[in-house]
């Protein structure tokens, strides 16, 4: 039982799909809404919907990306181009699809429900959580009552803001401290028919690349997701607009954005000017210190809860449902209920080590991006001069398009790994706690 979201519908589809069945997912929005922007389905998340039979909304509403760009942000200038089309298929087995959060969305919630074993609860928010019973306090929003619900498990996946994530580490004696970055993030986008006569940005939405303009401080990214008709638009700049300290989003105003960008080539300027007035959505990017545990007894963390991340890497979706792969195969492999807590802390060995290195190859990478132009350039000759002669022109900027970090992002297949390790972990765990 536990909370909805990309990381909370994917572990009760996964339980599902291992046979469990009575799986509550709580979620306080009112409805399924096509709330959020552009969101990425790297070839690491590709394999686990594909599997789960779960991938047909994202392949006809996404888009394959055939090249992704990075740009410098004054004179347009293709710093790198990193050729996408057959390598993700024939190094990885999936393409790199991009698509709006609600199609992902989508898939999930109806794999869960199609399987019959899942309820979704929408407009319920859990008020509290008591772990030393496994209950959870979840008011009804509209009728305002008040019920405690008793579970074998609560997997507890509510996003970064985390209420869960606070009660575990305050048990644990810690205080939760979300971290700022400094950084905040526009999530903006444009519709295809208000750049359709213009030559210089209608090959935004026909063509199937990404884009990444960077600057000091700032970066522009661009992709094209609903099969080319809307233009996503996430962007990275030093967080100065926000006013209260306990602020994570805010409508933002066009005109600041637009100033915020003015150094930028005219025609990433032409295209955030096409943004609608009114759909200037800005965003704290905020994330945690790696925590030192991701579950207590019958209660778990999942996705953002456990591991919230900077976009600059594009695996937030991706990691939460690795989790919940791996929440799936362990919990299936368990005999009683008091095995839980063992099963727990297997999860927490498989999955901690490789999402902590994804929040943190984020972070770097997005101060490698960020760099003063002069300093970049130092940068980047540094780098062409440790590469072998002949190879210089493999140098790469942006972590989101360099081989080594595919190939340990993407090859990686969290069902494998689950099976192959976890007899050996569980067993460990289950001496430890006789010891
Ligand atoms: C509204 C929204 C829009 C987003 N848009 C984008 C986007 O455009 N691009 C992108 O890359 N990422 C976006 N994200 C973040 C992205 O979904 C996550 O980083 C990633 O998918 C990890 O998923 P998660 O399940 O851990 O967290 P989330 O997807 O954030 O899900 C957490 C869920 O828990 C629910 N919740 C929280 N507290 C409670 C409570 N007390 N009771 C009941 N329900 C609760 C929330 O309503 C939410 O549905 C968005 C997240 C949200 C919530």
């Amino acid at each position: 039982m536990w909370v909805a979201g990309m990381g909370g519908m994917g572990t009760a589809l996964s339980l599902a799909r291992q046979g469990f069945t009575n799986i509550n997912v709580w979620e306080q929005a009112p409805y399924l809404d096509e709330v959020g922007a552009g969101i990425n389905i790297p070839p690491n998340l590709g394999r686990i919907l594909t599997r789960w039979g779960v991938m047909d909304i994202c392949k006809a509403e996404g888009v394959a990306i055939q090249v992704a760009n990075v740009h410098d942000c004054e004179t347009d200038e293709v710093l790198t181009a990193t050729n996408y089309s057959e390598y993700m298929r024939q190094e990885y087995g999936h393409p790199f699809i991009t698509v709006h959060r609600s199609a992902l969305q989508k898939s999930l919630v109806r794999g869960a429900l199609d399987s019959g074993r899942v309820t979704l609860h929408l407009d319920q928010v859990i008020s509290e959580y008591d772990f030393e019973n496994t209950r959870l306090l979840v008011r009804d929003d509209e009728e305002g009552e008040l019920v405690w619900v008793d579970a074998d498990l609560i997997i507890c996946a509510d996003g970064i803001k985390s209420k869960a994530r606070a009660a575990l580490l305050e048990q644990q004696g810690i205080k939760d401290e979300v971290e700022s970055t400094g950084q905040a993030a526009y999530r903006i986008m444009v519709r295809k028919s208000l750049a359709a006569n213009d030559p210089e940005l209608l090959p935004f939405f026909t063509q199937a690349q990404s884009h990444r303009w960077i600057g000091e401080r700032r970066h522009v990214m661009g992709y094209p997701i609903e099969a080319g008709d809307l233009f996503n638009i996430p962007t990275s700049q030093p967080d100065g607009n926000f006013v209260e300290e306990d602020e994570w989003t805010a409508m933002g105003d066009k005109d600041t954005m637009l100033e915020t960008f003015a150094d930028f080539c005219p025609r990433v300027k032409k295209l955030l000017a096409l943004v609608p007035q009114y759909e200037v959505l800005e965003w704290r990017l905020r994330v945690h210190k790696p925590l030192p545990s991701w579950c207590d007894g019958h209660i778990a963390l999942v996705g953002d809860a456990c591991h919230p991340t900077l976009p600059h890497l594009a695996q937030g979706a991706a990691q939460a449902i690795e989790d919940a792969v791996a929440l799936g195969i362990i919990l299936s492999r368990i005999k009683s209920r008091d095995q839980i807590p063992a099963a727990l802390k297997v999860y927490q060995k498989i999955r901690k080590p490789r999402a902590d290195w994804a929040v943190v190859t984020a972070d770097e990478n997005s101060k490698h991006l960020h760099l003063k132009r002069a300093d970049r350039d130092a940068w980047v000759a540094d780098l062409r001069a440790a590469l072998p002669e002949g190879e210089e022109e493999k140098v790469v900027i942006d972590r989101l398009g360099s081989r080594e970090t595919h190939d340990r992002l993407f090859r990686y297949d969290i069902a494998l790994e689950t099976e192959q390790h976890f007899s050996k972990l569980f067993a460990e765990e289950l001496m430890a706690g006789e010891a």
